[in-house]
């Protein structure tokens, strides 16, 4: 089934969502002939971005947008922007900055991605404290305390958003707007729901990061940046080829108006975040499917993948199997086993990794007593073997009444 190139690479079944570390998801229907399509012509990069700026910002809302690497790299290209805008001496000296490089940051939101920001030359200052979390008090960062940040030295504030993000995104922004300081979204995981797409610009973000490698179903290197024009086109000077001469540069001017600009920036400090035709295409056509296939449908689609792991392994079950987010709120279904404790579920994590037809659980750090299987990277023809191998792992009833 799988070619000569991959003979003797171990496979493994993802049952644990879009992670990079196994991969990714698969890709949506459509993409890999998008990927086949974009290796039948030669295309100039910028005019290529700017294509997908205009259906990146039909499908966002945004003014404009890239396709990038990955979240991660859209984090380094959108801190690279705020701090250097359009002059692009500075552009040609990050990460090292000589103006404005602070990025405002609640505590309670760092995270391992935001390496990227820092990679680009911002200096963190935090602020507030997750009490709640610490279980020794009960507030989160408030809005004055980004406020309060603010000093002549603020170059943008970084939000990560999730369902646990705290104040809501419109809080902060209101602040950001009332100083005139670009904010910058991490919504790397935020797809589903598909309204997430145009959620955070219409909050106030001025740019915001998406993987196009999760749910999106796009080639898992990708991902997107839109925002404000002026940010994006200081991502695309710091990202894209620039050695061309200047006379024979000649970018779309609804993508780049070239008349701002002193001179050419040599090769950016985004360089490393560049994605080739292919990847293009194939983000763009995942996009496309994404919209096109809606909430309802996708959520069918992962509730069967978790009805048919329940309905088979229900009979050899203890614990019961449960299948949560079935909510039409709900933005993933996941099927869930509740163990009395926690050694027990890690050890049926391990006796499913190891061995054949290793499968990868997802693992919650605020339930670590439950197993759960999220259907999103589930081929179909993975599912029989995921249920056999999860039959075998569970103790037979014989071991259950001697016990
Ligand atoms: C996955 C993730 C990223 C990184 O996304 P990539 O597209 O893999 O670069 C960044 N931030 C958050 C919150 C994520 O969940």
């Amino acid at each position: 089934m799988i070619g000569d190139i991959f003979r003797g690479c171990p496979t493994l079944i993802n049952a644990a969502g879009p992670l990079t570390r196994l991969s990714g998801a698969p890709l949506a229907p459509g993409v890999l002939e998008a990927i086949r399509d974009a290796d039948s012509v030669s295309v100039d990069m910028f005019e290529l971005q700017a294509h997908a700026s205009r259906a990146i910002a039909q499908a966002t809302g945004a003014e404009a947008g890239v396709v990038t690497t990955g979240a991660a790299a859209g984090l380094l290209l959108a801190t690279a922007a705020c701090i250097a805008r359009l002059d692009t001496g500075r552009m040609n000296a990050l990460p090292n900055t000589d103006g404005p490089n602070e990025v405002i940051v609640a505590r309670g939101q760092r995270n391992g991605y935001d390496h990227g920001c820092r990679a680009a030359g911002a200096r963190f200052i935090e602020i507030g404290m997750s009490e709640g979390l610490a279980g020794a008090g009960i507030r989160d960062v408030e809005p004055w305390e980004y406020e309060s940040a603010i000093g002549p030295r603020t170059t943008a504030i970084l939000y990560v958003q999730s369902s646990r993000s705290h104040p809501p995104l419109a809080e902060v922004s209101a602040v950001a707007r009332a100083h005139d300081i670009p904010l910058i979204v991490d919504a790397a995981a935020e797809l589903p729901p598909g309204g997430n797409l145009k959620r955070f610009v219409a909050e106030g973000a001025d740019l915001v990061a998406y993987s196009g490698g999760k749910v999106l179903g796009g080639p898992a290197g990708t991902g997107i940046l839109c925002g404000r024009r002026d940010l994006i086109v200081s991502a695309a000077m710091q990202f894209l080829d620039m050695d061309i001469a200047r006379n024979t540069w000649l970018p779309p001017a609804d993508f780049i108006d070239s008349a701002q600009l002193r001179g050419l920036p040599r090769q950016g400090i985004g360089r490393g975040c560049k994605p080739g035709k292919n990847e293009i295409f194939g983000l763009l056509a995942a996009l496309d499917h994404f919209v096109a296939e809606g909430d309802a449908a996708r959520h069918a689609r992962w509730r069967d993948t978790c009805r048919q792991i329940s309905d088979s392994i229900r009979p050899c079950s203890s614990p019961e199997p449960m299948i949560e987010g079935l909510g039409t709120t709900d933005r993933v279904p996941l099927l869930t086993f509740r163990y009395p404790d926690s050694t027990t579920a890690n050890e049926m994590r391990a006796s499913l990794i190891a061995g054949q037809d290793s499968v990868h659980t997802r693992l919650d750090p605020f339930r670590p007593e439950c197993l759960i299987f999220n259907p999103i990277c589930l081929r179909p023809a993975e599912i029989p073997r995921l249920i056999a191998k999860l039959s075998a792992c569970m103790p037979s009833p014989g071991d259950r009444t001697g016990s």
